[in-house]
């Protein structure tokens, strides 16, 4: 099975880092032209040494409508669509997980914008140029954390990554007409930043191994790994695969 997206326009949000800068990298190399967006110059710029020559960066912040749609707008200006939407911004917004009754509405409220919100705003503009041209691909980045007790134990990204699963299927119905296909990719624990780092070493040598041996193939996930299946749902093999969440975290 060879993916082939020349010719496909990807917007990929929160491509500085992590999964996101691994993702824009795989898309690139199989012939896209990518469009991410991050919050941090820097780390965009290096994200655009990755891909070479076609990829396109911006500062947007997911959770403001306006810049969204102006962004997906100057992505599509070439084609007159973005083919491709993988909604991978995310994360727990620099917190920690404590008691219910301790989380200020603020706190609850920035992880919804971010996880949530934000795919919420992209959909919404990338949609009517893929139903003009009777094709897309919208991948929304879930979390272990959407189908299962957070190993974060943050209570508001639980919600917002299982509301992300929702949001798949209920689009997935809304748009196959249109020869567009939604689906959910549900990473398990991946050391790629300075979060998961800090996490994986306040397991300890012990909690580590534990975490491991919980895990089917006795490793962790690797960025690849959920590249791989996002290339997957954004490719031509997956044109009957609609509504699905895929978790993507070495088995169980
Ligand atoms: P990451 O390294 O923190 O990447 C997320 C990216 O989104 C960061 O570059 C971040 O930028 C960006 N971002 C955050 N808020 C944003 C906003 N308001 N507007 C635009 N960009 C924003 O996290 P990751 O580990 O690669 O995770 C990528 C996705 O996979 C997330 O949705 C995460 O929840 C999900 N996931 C990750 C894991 C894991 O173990 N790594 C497991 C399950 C699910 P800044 O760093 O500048 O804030």
């Amino acid at each position: 099975m060879n993916i082939d997206l020349s010719g496909r326009t990807a917007v990929i949000t929160g491509g500085g880092h992590g999964l996101g800068q691994e993702m824009s990298r795989a898309f690139a190399a199989l012939g896209a032209t990518v469009w991410t967006c991050d919050l941090d110059q820097k780390e965009l710029d290096e994200t655009r040494d990755l891909c070479g020559d076609r990829c396109e960066v911006r500062v947007v912040d997911v959770r403001e409508r306006g810049d969204v749609s102006a962004f997906v707008a100057e992505a599509s200006k070439e084609s007159g669509r973005i083919d491709v939407l993988v909604n991978n911004a995310g994360g727990v917004a620099g917190q920690t997980g404590k008691p219910l009754e301790e989380i200020t509405e603020e706190e609850w409220r920035v992880i919804f914008d971010v996880n949530l919100n934000g795919a919420f705003y992209f959909s919404q503009a990338a949609i009517p140029g893929m139903k003009g041209s009777g094709w897309g691909r919208i991948i929304n980045i879930s979390s272990g954390a959407g189908l299962r007790v957070s190993l974060t134990g943050i209570q508001a990204y639980a919600s917002a990554k299982a509301g992300l699963i929702g949001f798949t299927r209920q689009l997935a119905s809304e748009l196959g007409p249109w020869g567009i296909t939604v689906n959910c990719v549900a990473p398990g624990f991946i050391r790629c930043n300075p979060m998961t780092e800090r996490q994986w070493q306040s397991y300890g040598t012990e909690g580590q191994e534990k975490l491991v041996a919980s895990i089917a193939t006795r490793r962790l996930g690797r960025p690849e790994d959920i590249a791989h299946a996002v290339l997957f749902f954004a490719s031509d093999f997956a044109s009957w695969i609609t509504g699905q969440t895929l978790a993507v975290d070495g088995g169980r």
